[in-house]
């Protein structure tokens, strides 16, 4: 295990903020996880598991304690589950999007609509990752996980993650208590790709033979590169932690509520129905009609010019300067609509 101090952490995640790790360990195996968790406990040091920093924002002072960056890679296939599933086990540390295209290779499907979402596949199963119709608790067969409170490794079921719009235990109720050392998918060997959502459909309009995996995740990373959702160096869109802020789910009296504010300023709201009794709004509309267009700027932090839902690091800003764009936002956009818009990166060292 190779221990390091004052590492920047700026460089490691995709907003290119925040200040350096007092401790920082890369972990390529579950031993050296076990052995950075051991030093940390040793020093009572404040622990933070770092996958591949496309969801974070970083305090500008950095984290008091040790960085864990999981570099666990491998990606193997075994024979399939009961139901003629192909199994396959990836290390927390590997790319996320190089997975993907693994498994689409594999002529697999489930996870082809995920293209291009940056980030490990260890930190899939934290936030329930999900786009274009496929959320990656359709496909997890099993989580490997290293336990803090009892210093395990064990293997969680799906049902024990608990997965939901954005959320498993992972980031609330046991969060910081495990981290990820593998994840088990199950894929459909020969199945077909998911073209339900509007922007595929749209895409592949007039066409008379069903797209395959490949042209799905083609399509999909043409699409996130429009929206500048996917990484392109040196594209100032792509500095920031993708979507800023979640969908809200409203209940059916707070969307009714929405809706009255929307149509007296002469707008449609657009609005999907979510769980049970509840509508999922978009946040990028709102925050377009609560004045934050496309392109907006606010000093060394702005609005995507190709997403009004991505804030984005323009060069040279500062964390503090990021909340301050953050606050502007949610103050405006309770004000004017009377909706709690959530921020969707994990915030550390605040
Ligand atoms: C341009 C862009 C587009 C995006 N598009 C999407 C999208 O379409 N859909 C979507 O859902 N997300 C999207 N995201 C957000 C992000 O890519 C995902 O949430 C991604 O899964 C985060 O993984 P990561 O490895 O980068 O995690 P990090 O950002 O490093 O960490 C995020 C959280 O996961 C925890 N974590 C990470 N790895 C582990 C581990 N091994 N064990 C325990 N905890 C861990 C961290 O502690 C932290 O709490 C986007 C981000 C960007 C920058």
């Amino acid at each position: 295990m190779l221990l390091q101090e004052n590492v920047p952490l700026a460089p490691l995640t995709t907003f290119r903020l925040g200040g350096p790790a007092r401790f920082f360990v890369e972990a390529k195996s579950a031993g050296e996880v076990q052995e950075a968790v051991a030093f940390a406990r040793s020093k009572d040091l404040p622990l933070f598991v770092l996958g591949g920093g496309s969801n974070l924002l970083v305090a500008d002072g950095g984290w008091p304690g040790l960085v864990l960056k999981v570099a666990i890679s491998g990606i193997e296939r075994r024979s399939g589950n009961s139901e003629g599933k192909a199994l396959f086990d990836a290390g927390a540390g590997e790319s996320w999007d190089r997975f993907v295209s693994h498994a689409v290779r594999a002529q697999c499907a489930g996870v082809e609509c995920l293209s291009g979402i940056p980030g490990s596949v260890g930190g899939t199963p934290v936030q329930n990752v999900g786009a274009y119709g496929q959320e990656v608790s359709q496909t997890i067969e099993s989580v490997e996980v290293f336990d803090l409170q009892d210093a395990q490794v064990r293997e969680l079921c799906p049902e024990a993650c608990g997965f939901s719009y954005r959320a498993s235990i992972f980031n609330t109720t046991e969060r910081g208590r495990f981290v990820i050392l593998r994840v088990t998918y199950a894929l459909t060997p020969g199945g077909e790709a998911y073209i339900e959502y509007a922007d595929l459909k749209r895409h592949f309009e007039g066409r008379e033979t069903r797209p395959n995996l490949a042209e799905t995740r083609e399509a999909v990373r043409h699409i996130r590169a429009r929206k500048g959702m996917l990484i392109v160096p040196g594209d100032p869109d792509c500095q920031s932690a993708g979507s800023f802020f979640k969908n809200p789910v409203l209940s059916e009296s707070q969307h009714e509520d929405l809706q009255k504010r929307a149509t007296a300023k002469g707008l449609a709201l657009p609005s999907y129905p979510a769980l049970e009794k509840s509508r999922k709004v978009s946040a990028a509309w709102l925050v377009e009609k609560s004045g934050f267009a496309r392109g907006f700027g606010f000093g060394h932090v702005g609005i995507s010019s190709k997403h009004a839902l991505a804030i984005v690091n323009r060069g040279g800003a500062t964390t503090a300067e990021v909340l301050a764009l953050k606050d502007q936002i949610q103050h405006r956009v309770k004000e004017i609509w009377d909706v709690h818009l959530e921020p969707e990166p994990v915030m550390v060292g605040f």
